[in-house]
Formats: C-alpha cells, structure tokens, sequence
C-alpha cells in the first residue's frame, strides 16, 4: 500500500481546517495529520489533538503553550509545540511534510503559504488573500520549486475541475465565477448602512469563518476571487466574469470558444472541493449530503450590481493598478471588517475605508516578499489610523 500523504494543516481549528479533518478522519489509510496550527482557540485544538493524533503543532505563543498542556490528557504523549510565526514557516516547509493545507485567514497565512511553495509543497489554498498579496512571487516561487498548487476555494476548485487537461488557454473563452451575493443581496440599499455584524455573517448558503462571511456580504470575497483566479489560471482580466447565482449550486463555470460551457455542480460544502484537491487526481468520499438533482428547482444567474456591491468594483480598480494595490486592498480590507465585526465602523465604511486607502500613493516596490509584509503593514497602520474619521 502506498504512504499515507503526510499532512500539515495550518489553521486547523477554522472551518476549512475542520472540513478538512473531517474528510482526513474518513479516509486514514490514505492521509496522516503529521501537524495542526491554531491561534486562539486552545481548548479545540485540545480535542482535535486528541481525536487526530499529530505530531507537531504551533501555538502563538508561551501562554498558549501553558494552556494547552494544562488541559492535555497525562496519559498520552504531549506532541511536540512550537511557537509564534516562524515556526508556521519552519513547519510548512518541514521535510516530514507533504501536503500543507493553507487555511489560516488573512495575510497572516502569506509567509507559511509562500514559504511552502518555495518549498516544492503540494499545497492546498484556501488562503486566498496569500495569492492576492503576492500572486507573481507566489507563482514564480511554485513554478521554480516544482510545488503542486491544488485551489480548494470552492469557486477555483470547479474551475479547476472543468480545465480540461493539458490547459490551452486560446480554447478558453472566459472563466466564470459564481457569487451568491451574500445575506444582503435583496436588501433595500438604503439599510445598508444599519446592518449588524451578526447578519452580516449570517451567509445564506456557505457555514464559513467571520471575515470572509463578512467579504462575501460586502462582495469583496468576489473581488479577491477574480484576483485569485487571474493568478492561479493564468487569464487576463477580461476574460474573467463574474455571475450572482443564489442557489450556491453551480460553484463555477469554463466557457470554451466553440461555446460549451462546463460547470461543476453540487451542495455548499467545503468537503467536496476539499476531498478534490486531497486526492487529486482521484476522487474520494466523503461525508457530505448527498445531492439529488429532483431537489434541484431552479438555477439562476444574474450580473452583480456595483451600486450594491462597491467593493467588488475596487477590487477590479485594484487589479488593473497592479500588485502594490491589491495589496493595498486586501490589508484595508482586514482592517474594515475586523472594526465592522468589532463594531466600530459601520457596514458601509468598509468600501469607503478601502477607496481612501486606494486613493493615497504607496511608494515602495514590491518585488520581494518582505516587501510585501512591509508594505501591507504599513497599510494596515495607515488604515487603522484612519479609523477615527468614522463612527459606528
Ligand atoms: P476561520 O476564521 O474559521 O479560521 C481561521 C484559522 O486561522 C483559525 O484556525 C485561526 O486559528 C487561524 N488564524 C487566525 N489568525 C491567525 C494568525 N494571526 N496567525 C495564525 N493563525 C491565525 O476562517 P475560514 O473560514 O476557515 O477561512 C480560512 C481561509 O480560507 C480564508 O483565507 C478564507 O478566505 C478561505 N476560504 C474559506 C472558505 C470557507 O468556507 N470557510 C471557503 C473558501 C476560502
Ligand atoms: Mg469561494
């Protein structure tokens, strides 16, 4: 029998890591969780310890450490924990490794993600924003290396599924990504700016972390997307579309120049695209409801509307400026949504937030990795600053 694929899941106690282990849990023969990171939340990361057994994992910091030992059961073998950023760097790239899961949220999953792609790793991205920060260095890094980049965002994982193989890119007409248009997309545009951070998360379709449920409210999730896709597939800006498609069925579609489009179908579940990119190029069970096309009674489609949706239309100014403002973009973006969820700044300041930001020159070049963690820090510094000038 062949090795298990040795996993290294960074993020593990967020929704994707959980969708993950609950596919890997399924499937032991194949798959061993080698390491698991976690920032805050301990105590779960206790219990996916216990029921996963890995080897390593990373923690914060010292108290973190503390913690988690305090509540590890005597009677087994404490793994081994390493501590603080680096050592997310120093596991993504650790040579027991062969699969790194890239599921922490935000650009604080760049450096391990990159690291990771320098590395010759088969990665699995959920960490869109690692892409949107740094998307030429990343690809470069994963063609010099050799790395395997397997997207599990469930957009790019249809795309992806619907390329047929070897990819020709003059056969394709456009690229087509589905957006549900978040809890919000019939909601008279004059409550907008009253929404609370509650319904803001509340998606109608997908279960997923607070910051892309607020991303995918605001449509900037959409916006990152067409960043991420035009990085992964290698398409130029035109040739990728966006679709508001409610159902949350039709996860993404190819459109080839003789005029067939491919679509990838099925329920909102991570599990699907994440047993996907798992097993690629087989395909695996999983626990997942099973989907039943008599169930099915209507697919609609229709253009987003940027009056709804500005953040979707700055994400598309962003990415015609050049990397230095997609990052931009992105760092204003955490800053915005974690004052929205803090209750800070109101829904609609986060576009405003982001336009400001957008607005102002950035001078330095971003033609290294450090420069791009120091230029989304500086970002990120300015924006909070900027703060003050709303009120929630
Ligand atoms: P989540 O908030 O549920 O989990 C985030 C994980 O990142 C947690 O394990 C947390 O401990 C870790 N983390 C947070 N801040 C950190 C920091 N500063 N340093 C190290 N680790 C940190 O988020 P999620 O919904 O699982 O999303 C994770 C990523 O996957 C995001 O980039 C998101 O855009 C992408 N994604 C998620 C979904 C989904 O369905 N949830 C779908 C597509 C893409
Ligand atoms: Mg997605």
């Amino acid at each position: 029998m062949a090795q298990a694929q040795r996993i290294c899941i960074l993020g593990a106690t967020g929704s994707i890591g959980e969708s993950t282990l609950d596919v890997i849990a399924s499937h032991p023969e194949a798959f061993e969780v080698y390491a698991m990171s976690a920032f805050s939340q301990v105590e779960k990361l206790v219990a996916l310890s216990i029921k996963h057994q890995p080897k390593v994992l990373v923690l914060p910091h010292a108290a973190a450490r503390q913690q988690f030992i305090a509540l590890w059961p005597s009677n087994q073998p404490l793994p081994e924990i390493r501590l603080g950023a680096e050592a997310l760097v120093d596991t993504a790239i650790d040579t027991a490794v062969d699969t790194v899961v890239c599921a922490i949220v935000g650009s604080a999953g760049l450096a391990s993600a990159f690291a990771a792609a320098q590395a010759g790793k088969r990665i699995l991205l959920a960490n869109k924003e690692a892409l949107v920060a740094s998307g030429q260095l990343f690809m470069e890094a994963v063609k010099q290396s050799g790395a395997q980049l397997l997207p599990i965002d469930s957009e790019h994982n249809a795309i992806f599924q619907c390329m047929t193989r070897p990819i020709q890119a003059s056969q394709i007409k456009e690229i087509i990504l589905t957006a549900s248009g978040g809890p919000f997309r019939d909601t008279d545009l004059s409550l907008l700016d009253r929404v609370t951070p509650a319904q803001a998360c509340k998606h109608p379709n997908w279960s997923m972390g607070r910051k892309i449920s607020v991303d995918s409210a605001t449509m900037l999730n959409k916006g990152l997307e067409v960043i991420e896709a035009k990085w992964l597939f290698d398409m130029p800006l035109e040739k990728i579309k966006v679709v508001v498609h409610p159902e949350s069925i039709v996860h993404s579609m190819v459109h080839y120049v003789d005029g067939s489009i491919l679509a990838q179908l099925g329920h909102s579940d991570m599990r699907i695209p994440i047993s996907y990119a798992l097993a690629y190029p087989e395909r695996l069970t999983n626990q997942a409801p099973d989907f039943e096309l008599s169930d099915l009674c209507q697919l609609n489609f229709r253009l987003p509307d940027l009056a709804r949706y500005p953040c979707l239309d700055l994400a598309y100014q962003a990415m015609n400026a050049g990397q230095q403002s997609t990052i931009v973009l992105n760092a204003a973006n955490e800053i915005a949504v974690a004052a929205f969820l803090d209750q800070r700044i109101r829904f609609t300041d986060i576009a405003r937030l982001i336009a400001l930001m957008l607005e102002q020159n950035w001078s330095s070049a971003v033609d290294s990795i450090d420069a791009v963690h120091a230029l989304d820090h500086e970002v990120r510094h300015q924006a909070t600053a900027r703060l003050m000038q709303f009120s929630a």
